[in-house]
């Protein structure tokens, strides 16, 4: 054991040693300890509608009192068949084909299936194709899992889509899967059909499985629709995620879920392990997946909130024009969920470290953002940028950026 002056000290373990979860990293620390200190920070660093006053229906929250008395007792490790069913039917309206009630798993949101899928999935080496930029549980929870992440490119020049040749490039005898994120985190992207078939075309010919995470899939503007890609690989092992935390700001509750769908003969024995982990940790918080089937068949709040008039609308259309309107920065206009990922001019700026720009943007203008280095996006100079607060603190947020950036360079 180590030690330090006779004393044995515990160390954490060498599997966390390339793991980075920095959207609550250091950053945020420091902005904890200035609000414990009584300043005011200008927080568009955190996707969590509720605190920003989006409420879930009251159906909602009186559906789960009713129930809370039914839900003591563990469930079945899957979760109750009524969230099941009921999950099972947006899957199929969303096209998703073969996909059973068994095939359906909730979790305390879908980051604790994320974990488990890669887990599960994942022998010592394999490589897993992820996003850069990514939201970043994915790279955590691979690389946790001994995968070997292999990180593709999204291009920001075009719309922040997939590169198919970069993936193609980084395909090795050693792939066993790809992630997309889609509508994306943190850049707002939704991939339209022909560059999902695209990516089903790659994972046909090189027989990987598909890991889709689409937690945004119902906050999509501009009257967009979103395609689920599993919808497009019948004949594909395919991983679906979602939950309610975003659409029905429930983020607090913990609810989510996973889908198999598609060729499940091939994968039967991926199947048995992940039945296995969700097994182990016995079901997931059951009041919580009381109101699946009452959210699913509900009213769907959010979609007012994506319209002109709505929140979330008209704070992209305000944040949208300001960042546009900043000397050197540039910006893709998203289409769904609630990010921008800008971009700062390196002629101008010369950003070598966004933690550093994250840093003195919060000192000195009490603006807390993440840096792109926290999404896995290697090139400095990017940060992400969460227009969920209200209108009143975006503008303060926007006025203290802008003169930030007047005079700012690393
Ligand atoms: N996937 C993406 C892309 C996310 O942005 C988030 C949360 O921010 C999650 C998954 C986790 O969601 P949940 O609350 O269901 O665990």
């Amino acid at each position: 054991p180590e030690m330090e002056n006779g004393v044995r000290m515990f160390t954490k373990s060498h599997k966390l040693d390339n793991v980075l979860y920095d959207v609550r990293g250091p950053v945020l620390d420091e902005a904890n300890r200035m609000e414990d200190q009584g300043v005011h920070v200008l927080k568009l660093n955190i996707g969590n509608p509720a605190p920003f006053g989006f409420r879930t229906p009251d159906e909602v929250v009186k559906d789960m009192q009713d129930q809370l008395r039914d839900c003591e007792g563990y469930s079945d490790s899957r979760g109750l068949f009524s969230a099941r069913k009921a999950i099972m039917q947006y899957d199929q309206l969303k096209g998703i084909p073969n996909v059973d009630v068994e095939d359906i798993y909730t979790g305390n949101g879908a980051s604790e299936l994320i974990n488990l899928a890669m887990s599960a999935f994942l022998d010592d080496g394999d490589e897993i194709l992820i996003p850069s930029p990514d939201y970043p549980l994915w790279t955590a929870s691979a690389t946790l899992a001994g995968g070997r992440v292999i990180h593709y490119v999204c291009d920001e020049q075009a719309n922040w889509y997939p590169d198919i040749d970069d993936i193609r490039s980084k395909i090795t005898p050693r792939t066993k899967g790809i992630v997309i994120i889609n509508p994306n985190n943190p850049t707002g992207a939704l991939y339209p059909k022909e560059v999902l078939e695209e990516i089903v075309q790659v994972a046909r010919e090189h027989q990987l499985v598909i890991f889709s995470d689409e937690i945004y899939d119902r906050l999509v503007m501009d009257g967009k629709e979103h395609v689920s890609i599993a919808s497009l690989a019948p004949d594909l092992f395919c991983i679906t995620f979602n939950g309610l935390s975003k659409s029905h700001m429930i983020a607090g509750y913990r609810i989510g879920w996973m889908s198999l769908s598609g060729n499940k003969r091939i994968a039967r024995d991926l199947i048995d392990g992940i039945n296995m982990l969700s097994n182990m940790r016995l079901c997931s918080n059951v009041p919580a997946q009381s109101v699946v089937q009452t959210c699913l068949g509900g009213i769907q709040r959010a979609k007012n909130y994506l319209v002109p008039g709505g929140r979330i609308y008209d704070q992209r259309e305000y944040v949208y024009d300001r960042l546009s309107q900043m000397e050197g920065v540039t910006v893709n206009k998203p289409d769904a969920a609630f990010y921008m990922f800008p971009r700062l001019d390196p002629q101008k700026f010369n950003i070598r470290d966004d933690d550093q720009f994250a840093l003195d943007l919060l000192k000195e203008k009490h603006v807390l953002i993440v840096g792109g280095k926290g999404f896995n996006w290697m090139t400095p100079g990017y940060f992400r940028v969460v227009y969920l607060p209200r209108m009143h603190t975006l503008e303060d947020a926007m006025d203290n950026l802008e003169d930030f950036l007047r005079y700012y360079r690393q």
